[in-house]
């Protein structure tokens, strides 16, 4: 299909062309900065007072949730907040326990080293990293065959911050090993719009505050997205418009990228459309539905379903993926129970 090998404008993944020149900038520092998730902020702000109050390191923390909601932007927060190094990996970057132990004895005291997309460690890597987080020690084997020998190294205390899109697929050792579980919401348009402002303050861009909740609620719910949103509608009140972005300004600029007026894209209206015309709206499993529409199965759950399930357009049975009445509705298809529920 023409869009499989393209990347996704509303796609919540780091897209380095849209999103690298500006993302830093406008990354929040401070914990008061950082808008929405109010209870992770809560327990979190308690958390990072009590450690520094004993002068101790803060204890690990996993964050979950779907890309672009600020777990990276949080992570960085808590480093800053606790006055530490920020040290940044991913997954699928450490390939050998060496690559791992490397990292870890570059690491100072109480310094923060977060781990992106942590359920894509390998089993080897992970078996270096559990005495790591428990007891500050690093065991290493030396040699090979018969002479080889394990020798254990001590080092700095450290906060491991571990993100993941999917809180399921981590070893249940690793999981334990994390004092602190946050799970991130999507956020509300009013929390997005609040985000839009800020971002276009720091971007000096014009918005009006009809302009902002315009992006805000086409966004999925998603920062990264109306980062890049307000991006693009700058583009379009430069060019179109007088250079600030109205409401009308945002919603050319959405419409033109065929993002509809709840956020769905061309590929969550073909989830929704493939659902019902090839499967009578469900049940159906996600590798049918990802074959379907020629994406992977782990992209369709980790970043199309979590927000069309958000706004209860589709739902997760035992027997699989079903497309819900609203969905049908959203779509302009009539749900098919319809007729028989009105007439009961
Ligand atoms: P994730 O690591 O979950 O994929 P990021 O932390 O990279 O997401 O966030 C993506 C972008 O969204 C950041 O550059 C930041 O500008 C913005 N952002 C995320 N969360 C917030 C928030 N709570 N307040 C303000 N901006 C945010």
């Amino acid at each position: 299909m023409d869009f499989e090998n393209e990347e996704r404008f509303v796609g919540a993944q780091f897209n380095e062309s849209e999103d690298s020149e500006t993302e830093l900038s406008l990354r929040p520092k401070h914990l008061c900065d950082y808008i929405g998730q109010d209870k992770v902020k809560e327990n979190l702000s308690v958390y990072i007072r009590a450690a520094k109050q004993r002068d101790d390191v803060l204890d690990h923390v996993l964050l979950y949730g779907p890309p672009g909601l600020g777990k990276t932007t949080l992570a960085g927060i808590i480093a800053n907040e606790m006055g530490v190094n920020f040290r940044v990996t991913s997954g699928p970057a450490i390939e050998k326990p060496g690559d791992l132990a490397a990292l870890l004895t570059n690491l100072n005291e109480g310094d923060v080293l977060f781990i992106d997309e942590i359920h894509r460690l390998t089993r080897s890597v992970e078996e270096v990293l559990y005495p790591a987080m428990e007891d500050n020690v690093l065991d290493i084997i030396i040699g090979k065959g018969p002479s080889a020998r394990s020798i254990r190294l001590d080092l700095h205390h450290f906060t491991l911050v571990g993100a993941t899109t999917r809180a399921g697929q981590l070893s249940a050792p690793l999981r334990d090993r994390f004092g602190v579980i946050f799970r991130l919401e999507m956020y509300t348009p009013e929390q997005l719009s609040e985000i839009v402002n800020r971002s276009a303050g720091i971007l000096d861009i014009e918005i009006d505050p009809s302009g902002s909740l315009e992006i805000a609620s086409r966004s999925r719910g998603t920062p990264r997205i109306a980062n890049r949103f307000l991006k693009r509608a700058r583009d379009f009140a430069q060019v179109v418009g007088n250079g600030e972005i109205t409401k009308e300004v945002s919603s050319i600029a959405l419409d033109r990228m065929e993002v509809d007026a709840l956020g769905l894209d061309s590929i969550d209206r073909l989830i929704l459309k493939t659902m019902i015309k090839n499967y009578n709206g469900g049940p159906v499993g996600l590798e049918t539905i990802a074959a379907a529409i020629g994406e992977e199965a782990v992209t369709v759950e980790d970043v199309y379903e979590p927000f069309l399930m958000q706004i209860g357009f589709l739902a997760r049975t035992p027997r699989g993926r079903t497309v819900t009445p609203a969905g049908y509705a959203h779509m302009g298809i009539p749900f098919p129970g319809q007729q028989v529920m009105q007439g009961v």
